[in-house]
């Protein structure tokens, strides 16, 4: 290994920019050069890419977002892309790449290696949403930021006495809706994982607690269920409690990121480049149970993931 890529790809999380720096800064103490491929493969494909020294990533580990910029790139779907990038990273001298993302940017690293580049994947997402994993970078500075805006809805809707819907992220996974869910003391809490939810029940207990005296009913709604806005009509019709829905968006992906994003992408990002270093290749980089590990790209793609039912039932009882 003489020279490493390091790429953020898919959606941004907070914490990357920390992987990146982690990358560079082990990668330079090997005694490798690093170059940096902005915008994901959208960017190899059109060769947007700087070198970085040690200099180049200070003042970064406090930072929201990822100053590698990140992309989605329909090309590197195809084989013919692929091998462009491929070529693209030979052309630069590039011989092993970092890629920092989800599933599908380790899709995409499975395909750099077919065609003869050294890659690892550092899972970055705030959706946690990765099975081989038990963390991915991004999902703590998500969840309290998520946690925040939350505690504030609630004092607005004690305040009126009304019944809140507040959709988070997480596309298809319940994590930041349940770890909120927990955290925030919500009455209600909707998962994808478990869309079995009953609206005539999820009606009749906020009935039965306004009855109890509760001043308010927060509902957390994760985006994979969706449709807040419509859900909180027909609440209030059924209900005759005021109800409203409020959709936290893209503000849960920004922020500076918490220690925990912090610490856990630097060593994630350092573990990388020590496994390239060791001669692997087409490997995804974990946490899982309690210690840091790497697995085959194939064999962490086809593994799933649930929900924890206990934390589940917990959430559910302390909403009582
Ligand atoms: P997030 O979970 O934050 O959305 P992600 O990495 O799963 O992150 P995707 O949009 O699925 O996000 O993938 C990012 C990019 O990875 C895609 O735009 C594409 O360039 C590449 N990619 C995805 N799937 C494949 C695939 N099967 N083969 C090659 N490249 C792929």
């Amino acid at each position: 290994v003489k020279t490493i890529g390091v790429l953020t790809s898919g959606g941004d999380a907070p914490g990357m920019n920390a992987a990146v720096r982690a990358v560079v800064r082990t990668a330079i103490a090997y005694g490798c050069q690093v170059k940096g491929i902005q915008k994901g493969y959208s960017g190899l494909l059109e060769e947007e890419i700087i070198d970085l020294y040690a200099g180049s990533v200070s003042d970064i580990i406090n930072r929201g977002g990822t100053f590698l910029y990140t992309a989605r790139c329909e090309e590197f779907r195809t084989p013919e892309g692929q091998k462009k990038g491929a070529d693209i990273c030979r052309k630069h001298g590039i011989d092993s790449v970092v890629v920092i993302g989800g599933d599908g940017s380790f899709q995409g690293a499975r395909q750099l290696a077919a065609n003869g580049i050294n890659t690892i994947g550092v899972p970055g997402t705030i959706d946690l949403d990765i099975a081989c994993t038990d963390y991915t970078i991004g999902f703590d500075t998500a969840v309290n930021t998520a946690m925040e805006a939350i505690d504030k809805v609630r004092d607005t809707s004690t305040s009126h006495e009304r019944c809140s819907i507040i959709e988070v992220m997480g596309r298809n996974a319940g994590y930041i809706a349940l770890w909120c869910g927990i955290a925030n003391g919500a009455e209600d809490i909707l998962l994808p994982e478990l869309y079995n939810y009953d609206e005539e029940a999820l009606i009749d207990h906020i009935i039965a607690n306004r009855r109890r005296g509760k001043k308010h009913h927060i509902i957390i709604n994760a985006e994979g269920v969706g449709h807040s806005t419509s859900m909180a009509k027909r609440i209030e019709a059924a209900t005759g409690i005021e109800t409203r829905a409020t959709i936290l968006g893209h503000l849960q992906r920004g922020g500076s990121p918490t220690a925990k994003d912090r610490v856990m992408a630097s060593v994630m990002g350092a573990y990388a480049v020590d496994a390239l270093m060791g001669g692997k290749s087409n490997r995804v980089v974990a946490y899982k149970d309690g210690k840091y590990v790497d697995y085959d790209i194939e064999e962490a793609l086809a593994m799933q993931k649930e929900i924890d039912p206990f934390q589940y039932s917990v959430a559910k009882i302390l909403a009582r």
